[in-house]
Protein backbone atom coordinates (compact mmCIF):
# COMPACT_ATOMS: atom_id res chain seq x y z
CA UNK A 1 0.00 0.00 0.00
CA UNK A 2 1.01 3.86 -0.66
CA UNK A 3 1.92 5.82 2.44
CA UNK A 4 -0.66 8.14 3.09
CA UNK A 5 0.29 12.14 3.12
CA UNK A 6 0.57 12.14 6.90
CA UNK A 7 2.82 8.79 6.93
CA UNK A 8 5.67 10.72 4.36
CA UNK A 9 4.97 13.64 7.16
CA UNK A 10 5.77 11.81 10.25
CA UNK A 11 8.70 10.44 8.07
CA UNK A 12 9.94 13.55 7.49
CA UNK A 13 9.61 13.00 3.51
CA UNK A 14 7.41 16.03 3.58
CA UNK A 15 8.74 18.61 5.37
CA UNK A 16 5.92 20.43 8.50
CA UNK A 17 5.71 22.39 11.59
CA UNK A 18 6.05 20.46 13.90
CA UNK A 19 4.76 21.43 17.73
CA UNK A 20 4.21 17.57 19.68
CA UNK A 21 5.38 14.53 19.03
CA UNK A 22 5.56 11.73 21.58
CA UNK A 23 6.01 7.90 20.47
CA UNK A 24 2.48 7.24 18.90
CA UNK A 25 1.33 10.48 18.06
CA UNK A 26 2.80 13.37 15.90
CA UNK A 27 0.88 17.11 15.76
CA UNK A 28 1.97 19.49 13.12
CA UNK A 29 0.40 23.09 12.01
CA UNK A 30 -2.26 22.84 8.61
CA UNK A 31 -0.79 24.08 5.43
CA UNK A 32 -4.41 25.35 4.84
CA UNK A 33 -5.48 27.16 8.26
CA UNK A 34 -8.89 28.04 9.15
CA UNK A 35 -7.97 29.68 12.39
CA UNK A 36 -5.33 31.43 13.62
CA UNK A 37 -3.82 27.78 15.38
CA UNK A 38 -5.09 24.86 13.38
CA UNK A 39 -2.71 22.20 14.17
CA UNK A 40 -3.25 18.23 13.21
CA UNK A 41 -2.54 15.58 16.09
CA UNK A 42 -2.37 12.19 13.92
CA UNK A 43 -1.30 8.66 14.76
CA UNK A 44 2.12 7.55 13.53
CA UNK A 45 0.43 4.06 13.11
CA UNK A 46 -2.30 4.15 10.36
CA UNK A 47 -6.04 4.14 11.28
CA UNK A 48 -7.78 5.14 8.27
CA UNK A 49 -11.01 6.96 10.24
CA UNK A 50 -12.76 6.47 13.45
CA UNK A 51 -15.36 4.08 11.63
CA UNK A 52 -12.48 1.69 11.00
CA UNK A 53 -10.97 1.62 14.60
CA UNK A 54 -11.68 -1.17 16.34
CA UNK A 55 -11.28 -2.45 20.09
CA UNK A 56 -8.12 -2.76 19.94
CA UNK A 57 -7.35 1.14 19.42
CA UNK A 58 -9.11 2.42 22.44
CA UNK A 59 -5.91 3.71 24.11
CA UNK A 60 -4.76 4.83 21.17
CA UNK A 61 -7.91 6.82 20.69
CA UNK A 62 -7.85 7.70 24.32
CA UNK A 63 -4.33 8.94 24.29
CA UNK A 64 -5.23 10.91 20.74
CA UNK A 65 -8.13 12.97 22.95
CA UNK A 66 -5.58 13.35 25.95
CA UNK A 67 -2.86 14.55 23.88
CA UNK A 68 -5.32 17.19 21.69
CA UNK A 69 -5.66 18.56 25.20
CA UNK A 70 -2.52 18.88 26.00
CA UNK A 71 -1.24 20.35 22.30
CA UNK A 72 -4.23 23.10 22.68
CA UNK A 73 -2.95 23.82 26.38
CA UNK A 74 0.57 23.96 24.90
CA UNK A 75 -0.53 26.85 22.83
CA UNK A 76 -1.93 28.93 24.71
CA UNK A 77 -5.41 28.05 23.63
CA UNK A 78 -7.03 26.42 26.67
CA UNK A 79 -8.30 29.41 28.67
CA UNK A 80 -10.38 30.94 25.68
CA UNK A 81 -11.50 27.44 24.19
CA UNK A 82 -10.96 25.75 20.92
CA UNK A 83 -12.61 22.90 18.90
CA UNK A 84 -11.12 19.08 17.92
CA UNK A 85 -12.63 18.13 15.01
CA UNK A 86 -12.51 14.71 13.40
CA UNK A 87 -13.76 14.25 9.48
CA UNK A 88 -14.37 10.28 8.71
CA UNK A 89 -15.53 9.86 4.82
CA UNK A 90 -16.70 11.73 2.45
CA UNK A 91 -19.38 13.61 4.10
CA UNK A 92 -17.59 14.50 6.81
CA UNK A 93 -14.85 16.02 4.95
CA UNK A 94 -12.24 13.74 4.90
CA UNK A 95 -9.55 14.36 2.24
CA UNK A 96 -6.69 12.08 4.09
CA UNK A 97 -7.49 8.39 4.99
CA UNK A 98 -4.98 8.78 7.97
CA UNK A 99 -6.94 9.29 11.19
CA UNK A 100 -6.58 12.88 12.24
CA UNK A 101 -8.10 15.21 14.96
CA UNK A 102 -8.21 18.90 13.82
CA UNK A 103 -7.07 21.36 16.59
CA UNK A 104 -8.81 24.70 16.08
CA UNK A 105 -8.39 27.91 18.21
CA UNK A 106 -7.86 31.98 18.71
CA UNK A 107 -10.92 32.71 17.71
CA UNK A 108 -14.20 32.67 18.38
CA UNK A 109 -15.76 29.33 16.28
CA UNK A 110 -19.41 29.32 14.89
CA UNK A 111 -21.69 26.57 15.49
CA UNK A 112 -23.16 24.60 13.75
CA UNK A 113 -20.19 24.56 11.50
CA UNK A 114 -21.46 24.96 7.78
P1 LIG B 1 -9.38 16.45 6.37
O1 LIG B 1 -10.07 17.31 5.35
O2 LIG B 1 -8.97 15.11 5.80
O3 LIG B 1 -10.11 16.32 7.68
O4 LIG B 1 -8.05 17.24 6.76
C1 LIG B 1 -6.89 17.17 6.01
C2 LIG B 1 -6.12 18.41 6.33
O5 LIG B 1 -4.79 18.24 5.86
C3 LIG B 1 -6.65 19.67 5.65
O6 LIG B 1 -7.04 20.62 6.63
C4 LIG B 1 -5.48 20.17 4.80
O7 LIG B 1 -5.35 21.57 4.77
C5 LIG B 1 -4.29 19.48 5.46
N1 LIG B 1 -3.18 19.24 4.56
C6 LIG B 1 -3.26 18.77 3.28
N2 LIG B 1 -2.03 18.63 2.76
C7 LIG B 1 -1.16 19.03 3.73
C8 LIG B 1 0.28 19.12 3.77
O8 LIG B 1 1.00 18.78 2.83
N3 LIG B 1 0.82 19.59 4.92
C9 LIG B 1 0.05 19.97 6.00
N4 LIG B 1 0.69 20.42 7.08
N5 LIG B 1 -1.29 19.89 5.98
C10 LIG B 1 -1.89 19.43 4.86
Amino acid sequence: MSKTLFERIISREIPADIVFENEELLAFRDINPQAPVHVLLVPKRVVARVDEAQRSDRELLGNLLLAAAQVARQLGLAENGYRLVINNGADGGETVPHLHCHILGGRPLGWPPG
